[in-house]
């Protein structure tokens, strides 16, 4: 079949970027072999292709972001979520404050800050911090289509120096942005990143947001298809963080990054797609990862504004 052959040869072309470096500021990701790579594209209907690496696992991060900002939105309605987390780009990094002035909502959900006030918004109000935890692991699994575990290791090695990001949940809970112990949603989000998925998850996950919120193998309908255009429009805006704007231009695909080195795209109505090459750049995004979607980009005209 042509796609097999045709992602074998892109993913080679993408080889020779040895730019980049793995992220090192969380102990446990700075053993992660940098020369892995991979790619998954889903179609709507479930139909998968694959080359590289496409089964080798790694922790969700930041890809996360995304998915439970879904939930957030399913279980909290879109006034609810409005009212604690932005929708506006910060331009800044991802682990940086970006708070609105006056209201201290977080600006976009896609960064730190945002993502671990989204994090408390899982699941119906008055959940203890297991019971979202569960919501939320499970509403990641329903999107990938099976159990999704924990990776304890990168898990307690990010718990271990997650300075800054209890710093970020400490100002939220003086703003009242987050109503409960910093620490407790910091531990919760951190498990949440923890998450290990290959990128034939990712890319199913992807897919899932790219068909309306109906997962394309298993047939179920994980958020309405309201909470998907959301979603996607965020990550358009937001997704790579303070390269946003480059990409969007470039690649022009809806997306997300995560720091293990996981990158997905979801197209509306097409396709989701996933790479996986831990080697990053100076915005914590993958380097091969970026090349691979814009290469695929051009050749498949997947961008958002190319005239069909
Ligand atoms: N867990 C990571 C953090 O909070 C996620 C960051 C990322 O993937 N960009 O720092």
């Amino acid at each position: 079949s042509p796609i097999p052959d045709y992602l074998a040869e892109v993913l080679g072309a993408s080889a020779g970027t040895g730019e980049g470096a793995v992220a090192d500021y969380i102990p446990e990701l700075a053993k992660a072999d940098p020369d892995r790579f991979g790619v998954t594209i889903s179609t709507i209907d479930g139909v998968l292709y694959s080359a590289g690496d496409a089964d080798v696992e790694f922790s969700i991060q930041s890809i996360s972001k995304p998915f439970v900002y879904a939930l957030a939105l399913a279980d909290r309605g879109l006034d609810g979520v409005l009212a604690k987390v932005g929708v506006e780009p910060s331009g800044d990094a991802f682990n940086e404050l970006s708070l609105e002035p006056g209201t201290g909502r977080p600006r976009n959900p896609m960064i730190n800050a945002g993502a671990i006030a989204t994090h408390s918004l899982a699941g119906a109000p008055g959940l203890d911090a297991a019971e979202r935890l569960e919501r939320v692991v499970a509403g990641l699994s329903a999107f990938a289509g099976r159990r999704l575990e924990v990776d304890e290791q990168v898990c307690a090695s990010e718990l271990e120096t997650a300075h800054r990001n209890l710093a970020l949940a400490h100002i939220l809970r003086s703003y009242d942005i987050l109503e409960e112990d910093p620490t407790q949603v910091v531990a919760g989000y951190t498990r949440q990143c923890s998450l290990l998925v290959s990128t034939r998850d990712l890319a199913v996950m992807a897919a899932t947001l790219a068909n309306g919120g109906r997962q394309p193998i298993t047939g179920e309908q994980i958020v309405p298809p309201r909470v998907a255009r959301q979603v996607l429009s965020v990550m358009t805006t937001c997704g790579m963080y303070d390269a946003a704007g480059d990409w969007v231009t470039t690649v022009g695909i809806p997306a997300k990054s995560g720091v293990a080195g996981g990158l997905i795209g979801a197209l509306p109505g097409q396709v989701g797609v996933a790479t996986f090459s831990p080697r990053l750049d100076a915005h914590g995004n993958s380097v091969r990862g970026v090349h691979l979607f814009g290469r695929m980009s051009d050749d498949m005209g997947l961008h958002l504004m190319d005239v069909p």
